[in-house]
């Protein structure tokens, strides 16, 4: 049983005992992983998003270290409070243009109404995100290890 668990934590590819869990070398500093930039091989987790090949530079090494982070409702409030001067914005212009018609008068009414109801989205998607996936993102990045030798990042069992 306790030889199982150990196994779990050897690296797949070389066999070395000599791995890290990924948020463990991450916060003891991104330095390390410049030793082990060549040959590396990457298992494929979607969650990292892009894939690592070989001779990778440490800033894509830390991307991949990194912890994922919550998003952020800082452009949706944006949105939300500037959506009654950005939607008329494009009408008053037309407005200017070709002079007032009530036509335009309610199409900026209708698109401001519009942006409020995207951004409104916009941070329901945020808040849904950080409730339920960042946490998911956050478990699989602490199964994750990195093996000390060759660089390989795999998945604990
Ligand atoms: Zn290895």
């Amino acid at each position: 049983m306790e030889e199982n668990s150990v196994m779990q934590y050897s690296c797949p590819t070389c066999g070395s005992q000599n791995t890290q869990r990924l948020s463990t070398a991450y916060m003891s500093g991104v330095s390390q992983f410049s030793a082990v930039t060549s040959g590396v091989g990457w298992a494929g987790a979607p969650v990292f998003g892009s894939g690592w090949t070989s001779g990778t530079s440490q800033t894509q090494l830390s991307k991949i270290a990194a912890p994922p982070t919550k998003k952020s409702y800082r452009n949706g409030l944006f949105l939300l409070f500037l959506a009654p001067f950005i939607g008329p914005a494009p009408f008053a212009l037309l407005e200017r243009i070709s002079g007032v018609t009530p036509v335009y008068e309610h199409l900026a009414v209708v698109f401001g109404i519009l942006l409020e109801i995207v951004a409104l989205i916009w941070l329901v998607s945020t808040f849904t995100f950080n409730k339920t996936v960042w946490p998911k993102l956050c478990r699989q990045w602490q199964l994750h290890f990195v093996c000390l030798r060759c660089g390989q990042i795999f998945v604990s069992g």
